[in-house]
């Protein structure tokens, strides 16, 4: 049987799937993830490896792990693995969709809740002595019901991010690369143009993958193009949003704050402007961060490497390699 490697402690019954399907299986034991070097060295005897978001997968380790035949990635987003360069070496890659959407949506609309609502400032406020007396005029937000929301890219959590929304009386308006009438009715979500959507939006949630097409999608121009209240929420990539641009927005106050659990570089360095403002909430990319989700993850990347290693295709390719790797 094969040998895997699993590059962090996950949750769930991933490893015990894994063994029971009769595989020797190596968890790196750190918290932090392995480094590249400890990455290669690790691949160079393995036949299947269980990713994480973490961990840079492009053609040097590709070439560096002969017997590799499948890179099973815990997470909906690959842009960490080069899919292409994989099947090129005749190595399956594989994602985990359908099991995290409902959570991240989740998130996405606990920040955009915690934005609105000055929710994370209100409590470090109270930590800190600030709570005296009843307010008038203290922490003011803005309410999400009734309001706006638009989402660009409606797949799988932008969907759900829609659903929710329906919960607290929004208009919905979504930017979409593809167009899908009936669910787009279904969900009571208007199709606009994106710099429509911004135009009219009090929160602009992003869900569309990171990649050469989406990188820096929100830019100086469309800041511009938002309304001085408006918050964005990123549950995406970090990459999407052209930081920079976002710092001189939010210095100019042409939007009314951020939202984010994704960000570039991951960790966000300390000393980082974002840091500075008080109407920027970050968390640390904990979007599919439930208990039941990243179990359901795990078990279904240790599903995908075990369907390869026994000889089968994996339910959840992201790639399809036109002559795989044999067994070594
Ligand atoms: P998905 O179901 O594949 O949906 C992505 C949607 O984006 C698709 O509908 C796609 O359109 C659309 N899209 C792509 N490029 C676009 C563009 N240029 N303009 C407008 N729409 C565009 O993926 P998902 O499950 O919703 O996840 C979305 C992303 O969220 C993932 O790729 C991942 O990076 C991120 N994510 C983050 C976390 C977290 O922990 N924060 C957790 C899960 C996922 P088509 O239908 O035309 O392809």
């Amino acid at each position: 049987m094969g040998y895997v490697f699993v590059t962090r402690r996950v949750p769930g019954r991933a490893v015990d799937l894994l063994r029971e399907a009769g595989h020797d299986v190596t968890v790196w034991p750190e918290d932090l993830p392995p480094s590249p070097t400890a990455l290669r060295d690790n691949l160079l005897e393995a036949d299947a490896a269980l990713t994480l978001v973490t961990d840079p997968v492009g053609p040097d380790l590709l070439a560096a792990a002969p017997r590799l035949r499948v890179v099973a990635n815990m997470a909906v987003g690959y842009d960490n693995l080069d899919a292409e360069a994989a099947a090129a070496a005749g190595v399956w890659a594989t994602n985990t969709p359908g099991v995290l959407h409902e959570t991240t949506a989740d998130l996405a609309f606990a920040l955009l809740l915690a934005a609105a609502r000055n929710l994370v400032l209100s409590d470090r406020d109270t930590r800190d002595g600030g709570w005296v007396t009843w307010s008038p005029t203290a922490f003011l937000g803005h309410d999400p019901y009734g309001s706006t929301l638009g989402i660009v890219g409606l797949g799988e959590i932008g969907r759900a991010v829609a659903r929710c929304a329906a919960g607290f009386g929004m208009t919905v308006l979504a930017a979409t690369r593809t167009p899908r009438t009936e669910v787009e009715r279904e969900l009571g979500v208007e199709r606009v143009p994106l710099p429509e959507l911004l135009a009219r939006s009090d929160f602009v949630s992003i869900h569309v993958p990171y990649g050469p097409e989406t990188e820096g999608l929100m830019g100086a121009a469309e800041f511009a193009a938002m309304k001085e209240t408006a918050i964005l929420v990123n549950t995406a990539r970090g990459g999407v949003v052209d930081q920079d641009a976002l710092v001189r927005a939010l210095r100019a106050g042409a939007i009314g704050g951020a939202a984010l659990d994704v960000t570039v570089p991951e960790p966000l360095p300390l000393d980082h402007p974002l840091y500075g403002f008080p109407n920027v909430t970050i968390t640390p990319h904990i979007g599919s961060a439930s208990h039941a989700t990243r179990a359901r993850m795990a078990e279904m990347a240790a599903r995908n490497i075990i369907a390869v290693l026994a000889g089968e295709e994996p339910p959840n390719p992201v790639n399809r390699p036109p002559a795989p790797r044999p067994p070594a």
